[in-house]
């Protein structure tokens, strides 16, 4: 064999996959496209799309507004290159990184695609005609998604475009059409709106972020609603025509919205077609994916597959963790099964994040449970960054005070999130959180100001009853 492990794809499942499996000593070879090595992540998901929205939140003075009034702005005319001066910066750096990582670790970078011939072999060709044929004892198969794209829309990556394209725009649309109201939709139309651009989210279902906490889910709506974003729910695009200065998309139910430009974000399609799967006695579902047992071993036991084209959760943090335990299990290290506490960010504006079980996950199971709130205007933290709508929120078992769940919205919720979830993982309870003691003045005092709001209605309770 040519390599001890190998692995397609240097997105995060790829990259830490190859790198853990250097670090125990394995000889690995990483197979990727010259201009990809940082996978999706890097180059068109999260890391340009997290960019373009520190840019526009820096550019447009939003944060700042309650503080220094309505007007005020960081430019007042916003381009597009300002935007994306700020994300090619981020990028090339972020792929520096990877870069140096994997030569670091000694993995064998293969430019080009893979695709296998045999079980153990795969063949790589580069794009311009030339072929490699390497094997491995273990492969990783770490290929991700692209966006999904249906048959009857035309996309031409400036009227019609998708989550990839929508980075090479050539200029801020005045008006915009946003289909799909997941969560990578509902990320861009925040963006947009916040730079001015007047956005209509279409969405099928009559719910949107349906996983999340409704209360936050409705305080986003309300601020997107305030950024002129128009939502059209239970409503399915027919059609999209394509005009010299702009686009008319058409509702099943008859409507017709004028754009100047139109975003799909109807999910993704793993990316295995390419792969010939069957010469390696492996199959995809409709979608794409790849089916994995806990270790992230595919039907065939030594090739492994982690990341986007294994299925949901479709996070870059969640790939990362499965990429290393699919090396370690892949080299024959101990290893835990992935840790079900796992927390959801999104990066909408104002952001939102939770870990744990939302209110009606709890009322569903029959699970009692008691909320504790902190708002952000309560907290010095709060009024020194201008930060009024923020809130946590505590879902807290009066049963035996752990904690629940924990969902926040506001500046910071990707980051406070985690607080909550090492509590959890680490099997405290609210009570832990009365008795720190948090910096003064942070958000993360909110932790405090929610728990002590539970308690305080937990012990309501007792003093009634005992
Ligand atoms: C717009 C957007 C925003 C996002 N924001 C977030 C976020 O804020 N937080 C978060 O956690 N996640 C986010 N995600 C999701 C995140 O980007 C993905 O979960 C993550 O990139 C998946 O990693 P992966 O390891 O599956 O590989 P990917 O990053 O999908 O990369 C796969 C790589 O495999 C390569 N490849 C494909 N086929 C082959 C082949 N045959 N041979 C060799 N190489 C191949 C591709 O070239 C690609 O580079 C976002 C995604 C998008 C699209």
């Amino acid at each position: 064999m040519d390599f001890d492990v190998l692995v397609l794809g240097s997105g995060p499942g790829g990259q830490k996959a190859a790198i853990a499996a250097a670090k125990l000593g394995a000889e690995v070879g990483l197979v990727e496209r010259r201009n990809m090595i940082g996978g999706v992540c890097i180059n068109t998901g999260t890391i340009p799309s997290k960019t373009l929205r520190e840019a526009v939140l820096y550019l447009t003075g939003m944060s700042q507004r309650e503080l220094y009034g309505q007007s005020y702005r960081v430019k007042e005319e916003i381009t597009i290159g300002d935007l994306t001066a700020r994300t090619s910066h981020v990028v090339g750096r972020e792929v520096d990184v990877i870069r140096s990582q994997l030569s670091r670790n000694g993995v064998h970078v293969l430019p080009g695609m893979g695709r296998f011939t045999d079980q153990h072999t795969v063949q790589v060709s580069d794009g311009s005609g030339q072929e490699r044929s390497v094997t491995a004892d273990k492969i990783v198969i770490a290929t991700g998604t692209t966006p999904a794209r249906p048959s009857s829309v035309d996309f031409d990556a400036q009227t019609i475009i998708d989550s990839d394209s929508i980075l090479s725009l050539d200029r801020i649309p005045r008006t915009m059409i946003v289909v799909g109201a997941g969560v990578i939709g509902i990320e861009y139309a925040s963006m947009f709106a916040a730079l001015g651009t007047k956005v209509t989210v279409i969405e099928q279902r009559m719910r949107m972020l349906e996983f999340c906490d409704t209360e936050v889910v409705e305080a986003l709506k309300y601020h997107l609603r305030d950024l002129a974003v128009t939502f059209r729910f239970g409503e399915t695009v027919s059609g999209v025509e394509r005009y010299k200065n702009g686009t008319v998309t058409i509702l099943e139910s008859g409507k017709k919205i004028p754009a100047d430009t139109v975003m799909y974000s109807a999910g993704r399609q793993g990316m295995t077609d390419h792969l010939d799967l069957p010469a390696a006695g492996l199959s995809a579902d409709k979608r794409g994916r790849i089916k994995v047992d806990a270790n992230f071993r595919t039907e065939v036991e030594h090739i492994y597959a982690v990341g986007d084209v294994i299925g949901f959760p479709a996070l870059a943090a969640t790939s990362m963790e499965q990429g290393r335990l699919a090396a370690h299990h892949a080299c024959g290290e101990p290893v835990h099964e992935m840790h079900e506490l796992q927390p959801i960010g999104i990066y909408t504006i104002p952001e939102i994040s939770y870990i744990g079980r939302t209110e009606d996950e709890l009322t569903e199971q029959r699970i009692p449970f008691e909320v504790g709130v902190s708002r952000y205007r309560e907290l010095a933290r709060g009024q020194i960054i201008g930060d009024s709508y923020g809130v946590l929120k505590l879902l807290v078992s009066p049963e035996d005070r752990s904690l629940l769940g924990v969902h926040v919205f506001g500046t910071g919720a990707t980051e406070l999130v985690h607080i909550g979830q090492a509590v959890m993982g680490c099997g405290g309870t609210v009570d832990y959180l009365v008795d720190t003691v948090f910096n003064y003045p942070t958000l993360a005092e909110s932790y405090k100001v929610a728990a002590l709001d539970a308690t305080n209605k937990m012990r309501q309770i007792s003093m009634l009853t005992d």
